[in-house]
C-alpha cells in the first residue's frame, strides 16, 4: 500500500486542500492519508462520505507529532518538494519500494528537519504549486498510469464514462 502524509493541516485555510489532497491520494491508488497539524474531523467525515459512497478502504487518520512519526516509519519516505530532486531523476529507482512508501507533501511552511528525515526530496517541476497537483503527478509516474484503471467494486455509486452528459448508477451492496 502506498500511504500519503499531509504536513501542517490549518482547519480553517486548509480545509479544501486537504481534502482534495485526501481525494487525488484516493483516486490515484494510495490506501491511506495521514495528517498533522490541526485535527480536523469534518475532513475526516468528508472523506469517510465519499469512501461510503464511491467505494474502496481508504482512510484518514490524525497524526498528532510527525517528527517520531516518519522516523519510525519502516518503508521508504518520498517528500515532494520544488527544492527536491527532478521526478524523472528518481522515478525507476523509486519504483521497487512503492508498496510500504510513504508520500509527503507539506503546507504552508516546511520545517527543515522534514528534508533530512525523509530518504528522498523529489521536485515535480522546479516551480512552486500545489501540494495536489505535486501528488498527482508524482503517483501516476510512480504507477506509470495504471492508477488510472482503479475501479472499487464495492462502490454504490459508480459511473458510466460518456461523451457528453453525467451518467451514474447506483449499485446494489451487499453487506459480509
Ligand atoms: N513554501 C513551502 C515550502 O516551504 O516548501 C511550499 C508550500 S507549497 C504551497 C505546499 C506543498 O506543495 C509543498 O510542501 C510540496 O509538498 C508541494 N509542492 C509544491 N510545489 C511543488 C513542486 N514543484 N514539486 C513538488 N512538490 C511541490
Amino acid at each position: 500500500m502506498i500511504a500519503v502524509f499531509r504536513l501542517g493541516h490549518r482547519v480553517e485555510r486548509d480545509k479544501r486542500l486537504t481534502t482534495h489532497v485526501a481525494l487525488v491520494a484516493r483516486a490515484f491508488g494510495a490506501g491511506k492519508m495521514f495528517y498533522s497539524g490541526e485535527r480536523d474531523t469534518t475532513i475526516e467525515n468528508t472523506v469517510e462520505k465519499v469512501v461510503r459512497k464511491w467505494g474502496g478502504g481508504f482512510t484518514v487518520e490524525y497524526v498528532g507529532n510527525w517528527r517520531p512519526f516518519l522516523r519510525n516509519w519502516e518503508g521508504t519516505v518520498v517528500h515532494l518538494t520544488m527544492y527536491g530532486l527532478p521526478l524523472k531523476e528518481v522515478i525507476e529507482e523509486l519504483r521497487p519500494s512503492m508498496d510500504g512508501m510513504l508520500v509527503v507533501v507539506g503546507g504552508m511552511k516546511v520545517e527543515p528537519d522534514v528534508f533530512k528525515a525523509s530518504d528522498y526530496n523529489v521536485a515535480v517541476t522546479n516551480q512552486p504549486h500545489s501540494e495536489a497537483a505535486a501528488l498527482a503527478v508524482f503517483l501516476d509516474w510512480l504507477q506509470q498510469g495504471r492508477e488510472l484503471e482503479i475501479s472499487f467494486p464495492d462502490a454504490e455509486l459508480a459511473v458510466i464514462p460518456s461523451a457528453r452528459g453525467k451518467k451514474v448508477v447506483r449499485r446494489q451492496v451487499t453487506q459480509a
